[in-house]
């Protein structure tokens, strides 16, 4: 162990410190987005294992197959890489750096394949998830991840601003077909990987997670878009919502009270309210108004290296935000069957109040 101040070096060192204060011995993780947040590099989701052992009291090292090893930029402040050859057993390679260690948390996408294997190499111990260590800590947005997420949600506005723009024709078109546009122009704006462009329309704009689909979208109705995607391993997730005519008096109604709801939501989100507050007050707008019942989720989640990740902007959870905490504000009203509409922003909570990071207009834009 030594003293880099790299943001990967400090991430493992927040971890081990939370590794003694849970009393867990060391974390074993593969898949999913605690490795490549502690080391930069991913697993591939193959039958070969990759696992980073970290022990709370000793220095990480990255098991690997040999044929992706050259892959792996090796850090000696925060891992070294143990590659292990075709032919023998990285289990055994694993439960051997494990050694004596008895409390262990496991990754909590890691295959029942290798972790039944490690159960049966290693008997006798406590296993947790990994989550309950790294989850409150990836949370927490560091500099150089907050500047990541900005990037990611400047690149899915510029995909906003062509929609209200007027640059995406609507009508006429389905929505798959203007789903794969929009997926289009967020790799063009600078995403690898397009994780989602929801296009709700009509009725359909009533169904939160409606997948796009061969509906024509009419003239007069209202369309939900919601789409995102992965830049430089950050996620992006905006929603807009736009009338392509001239709106009804009770979509408009529905939509000032959504406006209000979401401004207010974003207003609360200060460093100290607790998550369940946030979606308190957003929720309180829309209840006040009667569309209560048409609130049907959460206000929001945490996005970083995963789109959904804690901390969850819902009723129950009682954690205070702190600088750096990352979420999305997205309440939605949805009249089943009819017509619905959301807005979504991502915010990131600091000592200088909310920072939104997504800045297209939530004014209600007629686009055709
Ligand atoms: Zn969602
Ligand atoms: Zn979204
Ligand atoms: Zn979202």
């Amino acid at each position: 162990m030594s003293g880099s101040d790299s943001p990967r070096a400090a991430r493992i060192g927040r971890v081990r410190a939370a590794m003694q204060q849970a009393g867990v011995d060391a974390l074993l993780l593969s898949l999913g987005a605690d490795l490549p947040w502690l080391t930069g590099y991913e697993a591939m989701p193959l039958e070969r294992l990759t696992m980073l052992v970290l022990p709370a009291d000793d220095d990480a090292v990255l098991v690997v197959p040999q044929l992706e090893a050259p892959r792996v930029a090796e850090d000696p402040d925060v891992f070294t890489v143990a590659p292990w050859k075709e032919g023998t057993d990285p289990v055994a390679a694993v439960a051997a750096l494990v050694g004596s260690r008895r409390r262990l948390g496991i990754g909590d996408r890691t295959w029942a394949t290798f972790l039944v294997g490690l159960q049966e190499a290693l008997p006798g111990r406590d296993w947790g998830v990994a989550s309950a260590v790294t989850g409150p800590l990836r949370a927490v947005k560091d500099e150089a991840e907050v500047a990541a997420l900005a990037a990611a949600s400047a690149a899915a506005d510029r995909v906003a601003h062509q929609l209200l723009g007027g640059d995406i024709r609507l009508i006429g078109r389905t929505e798959a077909d203007v789903s794969a546009d929009i997926s289009r122009r967020l790799i063009a704006e600078g995403h690898q990987r397009t994780n989602f462009a929801i296009v709700g329309s009509g009725p359909n704009s009533a169904s939160p997670h409606h997948d796009a689909s061969a509906r024509v979208i009419g003239a007069g109705e209202p369309v939900v878009f919601d789409f995102g995607g992965t830049m430089d391993g950050y996620c992006s997730d905006t929603t807009r919502t736009v009338f392509t005519g001239e709106p009804s008096a009770e979509f408009l109604q529905l939509y000032s009270v959504l406006q209000e709801a979401q401004a207010v939501g974003v207003q609360a989100a200060r460093v100290g309210v607790t998550c369940e507050g946030v979606d308190q007050a957003t929720r309180a707008v829309i209840d006040q108004a009667g569309y209560g019942a048409a609130f049907i989720h959460r206000t929001g989640h945490g996005i970083g290296l995963e789109e959904h990740e804690d901390p969850y902007i819902a009723a129950g959870n009682r954690t205070p935000l702190v600088s750096g905490h990352a979420f999305s504000v997205e309440p939605g009203i949805y009249l089943a069957g009819h017509m619905g509409a959301r807005i979504e922003d991502i915010v990131v909570a600091t000592a200088d109040g909310p920072r939104p990071l997504n800045h297209s207009s939530h004014d209600l834009t007629v686009v055709v």
